[in-house]
C-alpha cells in the first residue's frame, strides 16, 4: 500500500517536471515567436510556366534555398504568409518561394528546445 502511493507519487512528480519544462519552452517559444529564415529551412523557388519568365528567374527555377540564404539572396522579398515568401526578384516578378519541410523543421527545433529544458519526451 505504502509503496504503491510512494510509487504513484513519484510517477506525479515526474509528470510534474514534465509539464515544468514544456511550459518553459512555450513561453520560450512566445517570446521569440516563430522565427523562419533560419539554415534548417528549405524553400523552393517556383517561376510561372509561361514564356513571359524572364531568364533571371527562369534560371532560379525549382533550386532550394536555405532560410538563413534568403535575405541576402533576394533583398526584396516578402512574406505572402508564413509558408510563402515572394522573391521579388525585380518589379512585377511573379515567383514564390514555397517552405517545403515546415512540419520537419519545426518539430526539430521543438525537439531540440525539449531536449534543452530536460523534459522528457518519452514515457517514463
Ligand atoms: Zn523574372
Ligand atoms: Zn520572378
Amino acid at each position: 500500500m505504502i509503496e504503491g502511493l510512494k510509487s504513484s507519487m513519484r510517477a506525479i512528480s515526474a509528470y510534474r517536471q514534465r509539464l515544468i519544462g514544456i511550459d518553459k519552452v512555450l513561453k520560450n517559444r512566445d517570446q521569440t515567436s516563430w522565427r523562419s529564415m533560419q539554415h534548417d529551412e528549405e524553400w523552393m523557388f517556383i517561376h510561372m510556366q509561361d514564356e513571359i519568365v524572364c531568364l533571371v528567374c527562369r534560371g532560379h527555377g525549382f533550386k532550394i534555398f536555405r532560410g538563413d540564404y534568403i535575405p541576402y539572396k533576394f533583398m526584396y522579398f516578402s512574406f505572402l504568409d508564413s509558408l510563402t515568401i515572394e522573391p521579388n526578384v525585380h518589379t512585377r516578378c511573379r515567383c514564390i518561394l514555397e517552405w517545403l519541410n515546415a512540419a520537419d523543421a519545426i518539430r526539430g527545433r521543438l525537439e531540440e528546445e525539449l531536449y534543452m529544458y530536460d523534459v522528457i519526451v518519452t514515457d517514463p
